[in-house]
């Protein structure tokens, strides 16, 4: 009796051990997006239209969520969202150009914030009357992916805030390309 007991307490113990090893949470890899990501380009100005089905094969699923269902990222999550690193912004989705650095401002409201895209064309507006709400919609303007809202609330000269979720941000630093510049100037050709 006391031998079963024993027994049944080593494999309580046993079970109990196995049950704390749970599978470790995969590295979150949203630079990933542009690995294997054949619409991804900071060039080609075409149109990307494609599937929900081909999208999801290519995004990963923290992308495909904000940029294809909408979702929206944790306020305050973004490593963007403090980010004073003078560069450019483009869509992590198709690598379209949409925010230059000196337009982005501190907003307080939990995401990265910007008061005026690149060009007209990067960005494309629709009506968002979701959650009880009348807002404005930003999409990319070449992949047409989900990026945030814009409200009227921003800093001059626009006046407006561009709300935007960063794991649909890709930047990159103005000194990679004055870097290249550099080296083309200092080379003999
Ligand atoms: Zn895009």
């Amino acid at each position: 009796m006391k031998r079963i007991l024993i027994l049944c307490l080593f494999s309580l113990g046993w079970q109990a051990c196995q049950s704390q090893e749970q599978p470790k949470k995969a590295v979150k890899t949203t630079m990933s997006t542009k690995n294997n990501n054949p619409v991804y380009s900071r060039t080609d100005s075409a149109k990307v239209v494609l599937k929900d089905e081909e999208w999801k094969k290519i995004l990963s699923p923290e992308v495909y969520y904000i940029a294809r269902e909408k979702g929206t990222e944790r306020p305050g999550s973004s490593r963007f969202e403090y980010s004073k690193e003078v560069g450019t912004y483009y869509c992590a989705v198709c690598g379209n150009a949409l925010f230059k650095s000196d337009t982005k401002f501190e907003s307080g409201c939990g995401w990265p914030s910007f008061y005026e895209p690149i060009s007209k064309s990067s960005i494309i507006y629709l009506p968002d009357n979701s959650h009880g709400m009348v807002r404005t919609e930003v999409q990319c303007g070449r992949c047409k992916s989900h990026l945030g809202h814009v409200f009227e609330d921003g800093p001059p000269p626009t006046g407006l805030r561009y709300c935007i979720n960063g794991v649909v941000l890709d930047f990159e630093k103005a000194k990679e390309a004055e870097k290249q510049y550099e080296g083309k100037k200092n080379g003999k050709g």
